[in-house]
């Protein structure tokens, strides 16, 4: 049974579309159930089931029957959201008996919810003739296929909205959720890594023997590496391993997969789609095979389906020219890729993984670039050189826009740069409510493009330097000459206002290319502090290069991430002590910095006042905070809507926290991405927090509330948020203040779905 389970499961993962996955789970679950009809049935857009697929009833009834929820046997299954199993069907009050699918008197039914996030999409149906009562097992065995049939079913319908290569495009929405504001009209580019055989994207070919000789050139190139590492390793393996040599070999040949290949060619696709498509197809069958030997060889398979595609994408990856409004396109999009598309023809970004508080998408607000991440069920190898619009806001793409859809986000464009405008006028205005409290916005910063445009949004100095940012763009570790000269950099431009330096937090999600750390929980394992206490070298060439740099000017911070406990701010603290003497020893003129904790787990909320008699100041990192306090990945968009910034748990952990500072006599600030965010900035405010740091973008957004709110106001409307239980309740209540006090265009979430 797991057996049949997997392989269907993959056979119908590697269909080309929906309806030969439909077609693939009728047969296939008829014959692993040994029955006589097996039949999907799916909700179409007024919410009736419709039989879309069966094996054992008439062909020709597909697409006619349709039943409302609760209506048949089909539609209790779907109101109960259970199975039914019945061994005399007719003799159910729900029974409905349909001629056109020429249905002799079935007597056994057994029917199951096919259900996808809480929905209830269709219903999946075994049914015989004679009386059988379909065992528990059976039933088991159907309810688990459902349940994996569920979200391959729920992104090939999503995901077959677009049009195959060639055929006339039509307009398609994908929803994801929101990375960074604001909408962007451009032309999709697709980014892939190298080399992997499931994010190649379609191209048309332009010279089809051109193409075919580039193809001949790097098989023959790969025969070579295959043929000098198999008599490298010929004294090493035995007679049976060498033939796995010549095996690989044979595959390659025109009768294997060369030729299939050369004929998709022909046919008008690139040769790196071409050979990524037969060899996924091809590893699908030895997938679905039940012999061990034989599944082993998909392995094998991919490995050489792998060295091939390296050779082809090798010469194309460096001859691409970017259109000039680039919109970038990738299944798992990183730092570094941003890197690769000239900043001025970089429109917008679109992730098909990660969620709002991956790194990337903190990168993309910081470059007020608008993006959109877990767009899951984007078909973004089909996308290349597409149109597509990047609602940021509502975390939506549009992938062959109308011309209606296209002039309302042109509209949208429009307006948004006059809303820039209007805020720009606040830059020289402090940051003050009514009733005359200051309230200083520090900006967060990691390239040096933020710098300037931090500089011309008036802030008040840096919050959050990620120094990370500049390891991630490089193929090596900075020197600590290289290191001192970019920091000086964010120092200078700063002066006389204090710069906040993170030490280097890396692990979680942000690896670098040049230090891998391969973890099953990377999140709770190698990062941030643990990392470079356990690297002093790394720590201190880093701590030297920031002190040298702030000489004369001593407005440097330095900031410890992922503090869980006291031992690692002694440690820091002796190792930053140590390179100061140092540094005064070695005649430099430079003065202690202020050291500070960062709060991003639970266990520093409940020793802030431990930590704060150890450190200068207190800085919050709600992102992490959030993600530790919930439980819930930041990056993992399945459960991005339990990530609640406004859950009252991380309230009142928040205020926690600015208390503890206090009575200590610290200064307490915040720097994740919940201090940007209007409304939580007044609920900040009124907690007490001393400082909000904030990307760049969203500094005059802020700025503009607090200017129109009294802290009178704000600490009313915390008292009162404080006694909520539900997040929504506190989002509500806030979004209601903020509506009070009329910057309601700054709380804009994308275009209604009328318009889309
Ligand atoms: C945070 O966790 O809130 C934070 C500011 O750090 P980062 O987002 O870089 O993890
Ligand atoms: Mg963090």
């Amino acid at each position: 049974m797991l057996n049949s389970l997997r392989s269907i499961v993959q056979e119908v993962n590697a269909a080309r579309d929906m309806k030969s996955a439909l077609v693939i789970i009728v047969t296939r679950v008829k014959q692993a159930m040994k029955t006589q009809v097996c039949s999907v049935y799916l909700r179409d857009a007024q919410g009736d089931y419709v039989l879309m697929a069966t094996d054992g009833l008439n062909a020709s009834a597909v697409g006619q029957v349709r039943l409302a929820a609760g209506e048949g046997l089909v539609g209790r299954v779907v109101v109960r959201e259970e199975p039914i199993n019945l061994e005399h069907a007719e003799a159910h009050p729900s029974y409905q008996y349909f001629p056109e699918t020429g249905e002799e008197r079935y007597s056994s039914f057994l029917g199951v919810p096919i259900i996808h996030h809480r929905k209830v999409l269709g219903v999946l149906v075994v049914q015989q003739i004679e009386q059988r009562r379909f065992d528990e097992g059976e039933e088991a065995f159907l309810v688990t296929m459902s349940a994996q049939l569920a979200g391959v079913i729920a992104h090939a319908e999503a995901t077959g909205v677009v049009v195959a290569p060639g055929e006339k495009a039509t307009q398609a929405k994908f929803a994801g959720v929101s990375g960074a504001p604001g909408v962007a009209v451009g032309q999709a580019v697709i980014i892939s890594p190298l080399a992997d055989l499931r994010s190649v994207p379609y191209q048309a070919c332009k010279d089809v023997d051109e193409e075919l000789a580039f193809f001949h050139r790097s098989l023959a190139a790969v025969r070579e590496d295959i043929k000098s590492l198999g008599s490298q390793l010929k004294s090493r393996i035995n007679r049976e391993e060498q033939a796995l040599f010549d095996a690989y070999l044979a595959m390659l040949d025109d009768a294997s997969l060369g030729g299939e290949v050369s004929e998709r060619i022909r046919k008008g696709a690139v040769a790196a789609y071409a050979w990524s498509e037969v060899i996924l197809e091809h590893e699908s069958i030895f997938n679905s095979m039940s012999d061990p030997y034989l599944r082993e060889r998909a392995a094998d398979l991919r490995d050489l389906g792998r060295r091939v595609l390296a050779y082809l994408q090798e010469s194309n990856q460096k001859t691409r020219i970017y259109p000039d409004k680039t919109v970038l396109i990738g299944e798992e999009l990183t730092a570094s890729m941003l890197g690769e598309v000239p900043k001025e023809k970089l429109v917008g970004l679109v992730s098909v993984l990660g969620s709002s508080n991956s790194h990337v998408a903190i990168l993309a607000r910081a470059m007020d670039i608008p993006t959109v991440m877990g767009a899951v069920d984007l078909p973004f190898t089909q996308l290349e050189g597409r149109q597509v619009i990047v609602d940021g806001y509502k975390g939506n793409v549009y992938s062959d826009p109308s011309d209606n859809l296209l002039k309302q986000y042109e509209a949208i464009e429009l307006e948004e740069q006059a809303i820039v405008k209007g805020l720009e006028a606040l830059k020289d205005l402090p940051c003050e409510t009514l009733d005359h409290y200051r309230l200083p916005l520090f900006v967060n910063t990691g390239l040096m493009a933020d710098v300037v445009r931090s500089l011309e949004r008036g802030a008040e100095g840096v919050g959050l330097y990620r120094t990370e940012v500049p390891f991630l763009l490089r193929d090596r570790f900075p020197s600590e000459e290289e290191q001192r000269a970019i920091y000086r950099e964010q120092l200078g431009a700063f002066a006389p206002h204090m710069v906040t330096m993170r030490t280097l937090d890396i692990g979680g999600d942000k690896a670098l290319p040049y230090f891998p750390i391969e973890e099953d929980n990377p999140f709770l394992g190698w990062r941030g502090i643990r990392v470079t206490l356990d690297h002093p070298e790394i720590f201190l060439s880093q701590i030297r290069a920031m002190i040298k740099a702030s000489e004369g000017l001593d407005n440097l911070r330095i900031l410890l991430p992922m503090i869980t406990n006291v031992h690692e701010v002694d440690a820091s603290k002796a190792l930053i002590h140590r390179v100061y003497s140092e540094l005064v020893e070695e005649g430099y003129s430079v003065k202690v910095p202020q050291i500070g904790a960062m709060v991003e787990v639970p266990a520093a909320v409940y020793q802030a006042r431990e930590l704060s008699k150890k450190v200068d100041f207190l800085s919050v990192g709600s992102n992490d905070l959030t993600q530790y306090l919930l439980a819930v990945d930041r990056n993992n968009v399945q459960v991005a809507g339990l990530y609640q910034a406004y859950h009252p748990a991380v309230l009142q952990a928040l205020q926690h926290v600015v208390d503890a500072g206090h009575a200590e006599q610290v200064s307490v600030s915040i720097c994740g991405e919940l201090a940007g965010d209007p409304g939580a900035a007044i609920l900040l405010m009124a907690m007490g927090y001393d400082v909000l740091s904030m990307s760049a973008t969203n500094l005059p957004k802020v700025k503009s509330v607090i200017r129109n709110i009294t802290l009178v106001q704000a600490k009313e409307l915390l008292a009162e948020v404080m006694q909520m239980a539900y997040a929504e309740q506190i989002q509500a209540r806030v979004n209601r203040a903020l509506r009070e006090a009329g910057v309601t265009r700054l709380m804009r979430t994308a275009v209604t779905d009328e318009a889309s």
